[in-house]
């Protein structure tokens, strides 16, 4: 056989070979991560975790288990994210349902919770809100590290506040958390007063949207992505809104896209706040704002 020709079809499908031959093919399809999204999705129908597929890699799944696999393959290939093919995402600590109703959690975000559970050891009975929660994956992951707040989450879209309120049952912290349909502050009560404000807000400009990667562009939700024509108008509203929903001495903090952080300190600056340090992610890139009301 001459060099560049595919190598031979197996005669036995063992999870070894389908792991060998997807993530080849996941690789001709200019996948990131050939081999862990193969493995991901072999595990999802496998129901078992990602490392047991090494210790079983010798087992051949049956036709069954091999139609749904080679199903899931072909739709990742057509772009689907994997998170929403396996309906599942791990987020810090915990592992959320996912569906098209919601943002996919990102590592990013996790910069915010940990800044939130940072500032919730100052004052641990704290009264939280999460803007936007989408698969609330901030919102519970802070009420189930920091187990004496209480959180409110609101969101735009009632699928997306379905999703929230299975991962919150499913966490067990359903109990410290309300959950609001509603565009950001709108959701609530006009006397609602909270310590600490969160929020990832849609963030992208137009031009940006275009130039996301297939999978986000075209899967995933646009009212979670789009930030209005200069990708600021949601920051713009928390700036002018937030002080109405803080206790005295309470603090915002928001996620922003890595290009923003001047133009979102200026909008909290101009809404007379005090803006701390803008801090960065794993990839040193400007990540989240506080502004101190
Ligand atoms: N970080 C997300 C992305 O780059 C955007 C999230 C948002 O708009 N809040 O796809």
């Amino acid at each position: 056989m001459s060099a560049g020709k595919p190598r031979p079809t197996p005669t036995t499908w063992t999870i070894k070979a389908l792991l060998q031959w997807t993530s080849e093919y996941f690789q001709t399809h200019k996948l990131e991560s050939p081999r862990l999204e193969a493995q991901i999705l072999l595990a999802h129908v496998m129901q078992c975790a990602r490392i047991e597929l090494v210790a079983r890699s010798d087992e051949e799944p049956t036709p069954t288990e091999r139609a749904q696999f080679k199903d899931l393959v072909r739709r990742r290939v057509e772009g689907w994210p994997v998170a929403y093919l396996v309906g599942q995402r791990e987020f810090y600590l915990l592992a959320f349902e996912v569906s098209p109703a919601v943002l996919i959690p990102r590592p990013d975000t996790e910069l915010l919770v940990l800044m939130a559970l940072d500032r919730l050891k100052t004052k641990p009975n704290a009264s939280v809100l999460d803007l936007g929660t989408g698969s609330g994956c901030i919102a519970i992951s802070v009420a189930h590290q920091a187990k004496a707040c209480h959180v409110t989450a609101t969101d735009i879209s009632p699928d997306a506040l379905t999703i929230a309120q299975r991962n919150a049952a499913k966490h067990k912290v359903q109990d410290r958390l309300t959950f609001l349909n509603g565009d950001l502050f709108s959701a609530l009560p006009p006397e609602a007063r909270f310590d600490l404000i969160l929020s990832n807000p849609p963030y992208i400009t137009p031009g940006e949207l275009a130039t996301l990667a297939p999978d986000v562009r075209d899967h995933e939700p646009r009212v979670a992505l789009d930030g209005g024509p200069d990708g600021l108008a949601f920051y713009r509203r928390i700036a002018n809104e937030a002080r109405a929903h803080l206790h005295p001495g309470g603090v915002v903090m928001v996620e922003i896209g890595w290009t923003q952080a001047d133009a979102v300190r200026e909008l909290f600056q101009a809404a007379g706040f005090t803006v701390g340090p803008t801090r960065l992610d794993q990839a040193k890139r400007p990540r989240v704002i506080s502004a101190h009301g």
